[in-house]
């Protein structure tokens, strides 16, 4: 197979993670024969510095031309002030926009070797594995009429939380896909006993359910969802839900991972005619300016990415389960970057990618 993939690296430690994932790609593609094609692209903070513009037009025309895209991460502290058009967070947005990604996916799974790392008590968080689909383009982000008018005690905020009919289906076909090729449990979670968006949710959730009947369809409120998720997060398969909700629970997910580094991100869009996804892959976390340049970031979310790009992107499951093994090969090793706390000294990013890339077979 050929795999056409974007590469844009970013700001800060994206570059340093990015490389590392291009490195376990390239080493999957020579072993399982394929034939990788890798285009680079400016996105962020290097792309205001090259072209005066956070997201251009180039880097639009190469996401669009390509296969899947990978990205690193955004953000460059000498534009925290900067106007929002200036900022490097804005190209996010814009080639989100520009691919119509509608899913936000969240792998979120517990590492037998990470399991200290985990603020939850270890008979807790053994066991989770599940994925958390947020719908990335509608709901209050985005709905109207929006803003802030009026002055004194009268001046007033609006935001306004909107779903049709079809958003909510093509997020819910694709959860119900998910859970049936992991564990079979899909969880929708929503607010129906209050707003009206959250009825129409559940409602066309449930119309949609007879197409997947061997999928166990559960309903939860997001109150308790976010409850559930601390104190039984195993109980969880795929969770899917609206773009706010999944905002606020994602990140809750995140923590139980144990480092925001080990976290990969999958966006995807509509099914192109071959079957494969239009995708979005970057690790969860931003370009830690921190840490950036030091070659001690952890690369492990990063190159969960480019698993999760193998399986939707281009339905290559054995590859993307050599890459989870390699990562989980690499962790029970040891050799770990100084987040995950190893016990002599830490690896560096450049190390660690190398040990994932040797470990795939
Ligand atoms: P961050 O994720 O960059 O960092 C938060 C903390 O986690 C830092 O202490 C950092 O050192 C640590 N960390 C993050 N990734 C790590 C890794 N792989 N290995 C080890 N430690 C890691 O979030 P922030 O500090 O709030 O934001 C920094 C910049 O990144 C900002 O400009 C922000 O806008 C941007 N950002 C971009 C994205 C993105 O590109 N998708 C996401 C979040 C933040």
């Amino acid at each position: 197979m050929q795999l056409n993939v974007l590469i844009l690296p970013g700001d800060g430690i994206g570059v340093e993670v990015t490389r590392e994932a291009v490195r376990v790609l390239e080493k999957v593609c020579s072993t399982f024969g394929h034939t990788l094609k890798l285009t680079e692209g400016l996105l962020g903070g290097i792309a205001i510095h090259k072209t005066g513009t956070p997201f251009p037009d180039e880097t639009a025309k190469l996401a669009v031309e390509a296969d899947a895209t990978l990205m690193g991460a955004v953000g460059l502290p000498e534009f925290d002030n900067a106007p929002p058009e200036k900022r490097p967070e804005k190209g996010l947005l814009g080639i989100r926009k520009v691919l119509g990604v509608y899913a936000n996916l969240r792998p979120v799974k517990a590492y037998p070797a990470l399991i200290e790392s985990s603020p939850l008590k270890n008979h807790l968080v053994e066991g989770t594995d599940m994925i958390i689909v947020r719908e990335l383009n509608g709901g209050i982000y985005y709905g109207t009429p929006r803003g802030i008018e009026g002055s004194g005690d009268t001046e007033r905020g609006t935001n306004t939380m909107t779903y049709t009919r079809a958003e909510i289906a093509r997020i819910t076909r694709m959860a119900f896909g998910l859970a049936r090729n992991r564990r079979k449990k899909l969880a929708s979670v929503d607010k129906s006993n209050v707003l009206e968006t959250s009825q129409l949710w559940r409602k066309v959730v449930n119309e949609i359910a007879p197409e997947f009947p061997d999928v166990e369809l559960e309903h939860i409120l997001v109150d308790n969802a976010a409850m559930q998720l601390v104190l039984n997060p195993k109980r969880f398969d795929v969770l899917v839900m609206e773009n706010m909700f999944g905002d606020i629970l994602s990140d809750e997910g995140a923590v139980l991972a144990g480092s925001i580094g080990m976290l990969p991100s999958a966006s995807i869009g509509d099914q192109r005619p071959s079957g494969a996804w239009v995708g979005l892959y970057e690790p969860v976390h931003g370009s830690a300016p921190d840490i950036a340049g030091q070659n001690k970031a952890n690369p492990l979310g990063a190159i969960g990415s480019v698993a999760a790009m193998l399986e939707y992107s281009f339905g290559l499951m054995k590859e993307a389960a050599a890459v989870n093994a390699a990562i989980e090969s690499v962790l029970n090793s040891g050799r770990t970057t100084a987040d995950l706390k190893p016990e002599g000294a830490p690896a560096t990013t450049t190390e660690v990618g190398e040990a994932v890339a040797n470990a795939i077979q």
